[in-house]
């Protein structure tokens, strides 16, 4: 017999967290398309599927999934999709699975904008309940550098709304961004942000460029020195230093060289140590060179 199959396109990525979790494809590749050191929707370009094929494969999900309970929703930032869009495959979430308790998705900072709150609240109602958002840092100089497309003031604004609509977020910190010289600054400026927000989790994942990343030719050209791997230990330990809320720290992603996992503030000084110890006794090379090695995030 032949399996009925879901339309997935290009590249797929979901938070490890979300492992068990239904998969279902809303859009594929990013609105924006324009970070320099991204390489993830490499050759993907964005599209959003017609309703009718989300409606397809949520007949084929039931069938065989019937009584899911968490569906992820993938593609770069489904969150873009227009307020009424997202309501209309909320509503057929519920239609075709009536024991689906909570949907997630990747968002961008700028996919909050043009929703108010009373629509989010809406949005939760219908069981949005969690929102990935690639934040990468809070650091101005850094989010221009890179053409991440807003700012500190927009991270804050936007993901106040989520706090005020009740929607659960986590955010991802891009470590080594700034580059050479940067680190310390950039993890300053996130945790004076992230103090001020309630993410659940922090994933933390290190720069590791790939050719595909326009970040790569600079880096050729010389216009952009990666941030030293002891360097980037300094400024993960500053970050998780700062941070002053009660938060969940995800590090144990494969371009982090020293795997790190806590909950803060209870862990914030077994995770300091840990840094402590890694930063005086493991050689530059050695870290570099575990870098290097790695073919594929
Ligand atoms: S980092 Fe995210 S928002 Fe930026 S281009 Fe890549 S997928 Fe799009």
């Amino acid at each position: 017999m032949i399996q009925p199959q879901l339309h997935f396109t290009g590249q797929i990525w979901r938070p490890p967290y979300e492992a068990n979790s239904q998969l279902l494809q809303l859009t594929s590749g990013c609105t924006w398309h324009k970070c320099k050191f991204c390489s993830l929707y490499h050759g993907t370009p964005f599209r959003m599927s017609p309703l009718s094929e989300v409606e397809e494969d949520l007949k084929v999900i039931r069938r065989w999934q019937p009584r899911a309970r968490r569906v992820y929703i993938t593609g770069a930032n489904p969150f873009a999709l227009s307020y009424n869009r997202l309501m209309d495959t909320a509503l057929l979430l519920r239609k075709y699975l009536p024991h689906m308790e909570s949907f997630g998705m990747f968002a961008r900072v700028t996919d909050i904008t043009p929703k108010s709150v009373e629509e989010l609240r809406n949005l939760h109602h219908l069981k949005l309940d969690s929102i990935n958002i690639g934040m990468e840092t809070a650091h101005d100089p850094t989010l221009d550098k890179m053409d991440k497309g807003y700012h500190s003031a927009d991270i804050l604004e936007q993901l106040s709304k989520l706090d005020e609509a009740g929607i659960h977020y986590n955010v991802f910190y891009l470590n080594g961004l700034g580059g050479q010289g940067n680190g310390v600054a950039s993890a300053a400026a996130t945790a004076e942000v992230l103090n001020r927000l309630h993410p659940c989790i922090i994933n933390i994942v290190s720069l590791t460029i790939f050719p595909e990343s326009r970040l790569h030719q600079d880096v050729i050209d010389g216009t952009y020195q990666e941030a030293p791997e002891i360097e980037r230990l300094v400024e993960m330990r500053t970050l998780i230093e700062r941070l002053t809320i009660k938060t969940n720290i995800f590090g144990h992603h494969i371009s982090n060289t020293i795997p790190i996992t806590g909950a803060l503030p209870y862990d914030k000084a077994a995770l300091l140590s840990e840094f402590d110890k890694a930063i005086s006794s493991f050689p530059e090379q050695e870290l570099r060179a575990y870098r290097k090695n790695i073919r594929h995030l």
